[in-house]
């Protein structure tokens, strides 16, 4: 029961903290290693009211271990199966060419633009993001670990869903 929303993103944007801000909860490992998220992790979670399996992914990026690259495999599938995806981005850091290529492969209607830590100087415009991704207006500022923006993040997906 309930839609499927994904989190996906390189690795260290902020994917399971920001399950933990929406759940209210330490569930899943929060560090500031790369690759800590290895395997997909699905919480029920409510979004204004509407029940949402809200998923954590292993951070996609090129990787030789094979139990990431499992991981990113699983995240893979995710993607697919889910309703609405959250691309989560770290507006802190210049765009890597991991991040560019979940952009590129994203479909823009099933896809929302979210721009982690926003609480740390911006590296990431929003204009160069809008050139990049025509059609994914609407991308959304937030910083999980300060709680900031999640009001809008929720109403925006429940607008969506
Ligand atoms: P994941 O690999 O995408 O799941 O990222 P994590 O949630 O494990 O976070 C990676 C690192 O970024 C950790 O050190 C977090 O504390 C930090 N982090 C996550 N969100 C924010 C944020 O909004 N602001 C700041 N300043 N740091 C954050
Ligand atoms: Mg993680």
């Amino acid at each position: 029961e309930g839609a499927v929303v994904a989190i996906l993103g390189r690795p260290n944007v902020g994917k399971s903290s920001l399950l933990n801000a929406l759940l209210h909860s330490d569930r899943a490992i929060v560090t500031p290693i790369p690759g800590t998220t290895r395997d997909v992790l699905e919480e029920l979670v409510s979004i204004e009211g509407i029940p949402v399996r809200l998923v954590d992914t292993a951070g996609i990026r090129q990787t030789d271990d094979p139990v990431e690259a499992e991981g990113i495999r699983r995240s893979r599938l995710a993607w697919q199966d889910a309703d609405l995806v959250l691309i989560l981005l770290d507006g802190s850091e210049a765009l890597s060419d991991d991040d560019l290529s979940l952009l590129s492969s994203c479909e823009a209607a099933q896809v929302i633009l979210v721009l982690n830590k926003c609480d740390l100087p911006r590296q990431l415009s929003r204009a160069q993001l809008e050139a990049l991704c025509p059609g994914h207006g609407g991308m959304i500022d937030i910083s999980a670990t300060m709680r900031l923006g999640l009001d809008e993040l929720r109403g925006t997906i429940r607008t969506r869903l």
